[in-house]
């Protein structure tokens, strides 16, 4: 009974594209509980996985991936997008 809480915790969500294979609905948050604390997205399609608790960022990315790429190379994150 109390196993259950510590369980990853998976959840779609909708209208969010992957940004690897830029399958729509694809992308499940998971929430982990052990060894500690953490979200991260993951895809069901082709099991890309970013460190990203916040879908918003996600979406907003894919809508500006073209200015993105055109402008590319300075990437100050550990984010990468292989077209
Ligand atoms: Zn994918």
């Amino acid at each position: 009974m109390r196993y259950q809480s510590s369980r990853p915790k998976r959840q779609f969500l909708a209208g969010v594209k992957c940004p690897k294979c830029e399958t729509m609905d694809a992308i499940v948050q998971v929430r982990i509980f052990e060894p500690e604390a953490d979200e991260y997205i993951e895809c069901t399609q082709c099991q890309y996985i970013e460190r990203r608790p916040d879908p918003e960022p996600i979406i907003e990315k894919n809508a500006q991936l073209d200015l993105v790429q055109s402008s590319a190379t300075g990437t100050s994150g550990a984010v990468k997008f292989i077209p």
